[in-house]
């Protein structure tokens, strides 16, 4: 089927912020009561808003809230959703609690300790990541850094592990929690580029977070820069992952540091490597603004390549009309559409997931309405703990439903490309839901004749 209505896609044409002049403010759990009254929210309900805060990150900012936020169909408004706690993003007995504590004005010790514990029942970190990825040097952790697969290592500036507003349904959500244990960050790029120098396989480096962004050019540039040492002649290309064109464009436009970090950028470009600004957008209003627009052309002016990402949201972007609409307007303003992802297994992720047979028919349908200029676009994407799994489709095999499957990226980049099947399931949402079909293992699962290997089935099951 292909049936939606084509829609215009977006121009910038949306509400106009002043050009100058306004410098960037965020807003907290402490103006949570104001900001949903604002969406008409009953004092229980805004309660319940907060306790769900004692859990999970809230942080935005003005220009999301006057500028993005359709506040006149808020709570409902996908926006608001995006920004703002729901109070059945938690199982109510862990609401009902927090509300409680908040309501009879607890100590904050004890409201910080019951919100751990609900904490350690949401897969802080999914996909093995703080034990599997984090590589050594001389046998000494390098905490801060990611190396999975062969060719690309993260890093997580410990400036940068804070963002511009948050996402209800933020993978990292507990990066941004009060929880020491659940951190992953860096201070230092001269070990980042010691690291580089004994793994020439590494072509690539992404700066991740939180939102590398948040970082002033000054900080920003004392991670980059190291990258430009000569040496590294292996290297080449820098990304930056970020969601600053959807939250917090000014970043590029008209904030002080604007144009330093802007010609940091040219730097890059100028070393004879690829800036690749990964942005992240998760619903095509965010691309409505004039200052966005100006923003885009100003990063593209660096020579800096914008490609674009973002996960498959129950609620807030599980339409076809939505990604194609998206897609459209990033090529037209000159990105490239890169990645669709389903939502990850943790925090929140019942609230917001999406089954893996209707995530793959709001691609589909999606990319048949769109030219081969969008069809850059891969997914929907797991990154799971083996790898990224793309479902590619269902089909009937021999009689049997199934799902049609291949790997994106892998820790074995042998299994890269290579097709597999798993049974059907409507209900599934992730891979650990999935069983294999015509096969008694999935290729990234551990042969039993041979060594015991790293896949085994509980690492497909939510980390503790
Ligand atoms: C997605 C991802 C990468 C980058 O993969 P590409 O296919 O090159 O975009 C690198 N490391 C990790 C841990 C990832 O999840």
């Amino acid at each position: 089927m292909t049936g939606f209505q084509q829609s215009e896609p977006a121009r910038p044409t949306g509400p106009v912020v002043p050009i100058a002049g306004r410098r960037f403010h965020a807003y907290t759990a402490k103006h949570l009561d104001e900001l949903t009254a604002r969406a008409g929210l009953s004092p229980a309900e805004r309660l319940a808003v907060r306790a769900v805060a004692t859990v999970l990150p809230f942080r935005t900012n003005a220009y999301v809230v006057d500028n993005l936020i359709d506040w006149d169909a808020a709570p409902a408004d996908p926006i608001y959703r995006l920004v703002f706690p729901q109070a059945d993003m938690l199982p109510e007995v862990d609401v009902g609690r927090m509300a409680m504590l908040l309501a009879r004005e607890a100590p904050d010790a004890e409201v910080r300790a019951a919100a751990h514990e609900v904490r350690m029942g949401l897969n802080p970190h999914p996909a093995g990541q703080l034990a599997l990825n984090t590589p050594a040097l001389n046998d000494e952790p390098l905490p801060g850094l990611q190396h999975k697969y062969p060719e690309t290592v993260l890093i997580f500036p410990k400036q940068g592990q804070t963002c511009h507003a948050y996402c209800t349904y933020c993978f990292r959500w507990a990066q941004f929690v009060d929880e020491p244990d659940l951190k992953m960050s860096m201070g230092d790029a001269g070990l980042l580029v010691t690291y580089l120098l004994g793994h020439p396989e590494v072509t690539g480096v992404l700066v991740t977070g939180g939102d590398p962004m948040i970082m002033g050019a000054p900080v920003l540039r004392r991670y980059i820069e190291p990258l430009l040492d000569p040496r590294l002649d292996s290297l080449e290309s820098i990304r930056i992952g970020s969601k600053s064109l959807g939250y917090w464009p000014q970043r590029f436009v008209t904030d002080p540091d604007a144009d330093d970090t802007l010609a940091l950028f040219e730097e890059v470009v100028a070393s004879g490597r690829c800036l690749s600004f990964m942005a992240h957008f998760s619903h095509p209003r965010e691309l409505e603004s004039p200052i966005v627009a100006e923003a885009v052309r100003r990063i593209r002016a660096t020579g800096a390549v914008i490609r674009t990402q973002a996960p498959l949201i129950r609620s807030i972007n599980d339409d076809a009309a939505i990604w194609a609409d998206m897609w459209r307007s990033q090529v037209r303003m000159g990105m490239i559409p890169y990645y669709m992802f389903v939502e990850r297994d943790t925090g929140p992720q019942d609230y917001f997931a999406v089954p893996l047979a209707r995530a793959h028919e709001i691609f589909r349908d999606a990319y048949q309405n769109v030219s081969g200029l969008c069809r850059t676009v891969r997914g929907p994407s797991m990154s799971a703990t083996p790898g990224k799994v793309c479902v590619d489709g269902i089909a009937e095999v021999a009689g049997e439903r199934v799902f049609v499957l291949h790997m994106i990226q892998a820790r074995d980049p042998g299994l890269v490309g290579k097709p597999f099947f798993a049974r059907f399931d409507p209900a599934a949402v992730w891979l650990s839901d999935l069983e294999p079909a015509f096969a008694g293992r999935f290729p990234f699962e551990p042969d039993h004749e041979e060594l015991p290997g790293l896949w085994s089935q509980e690492l497909l099951e939510p980390v503790s």
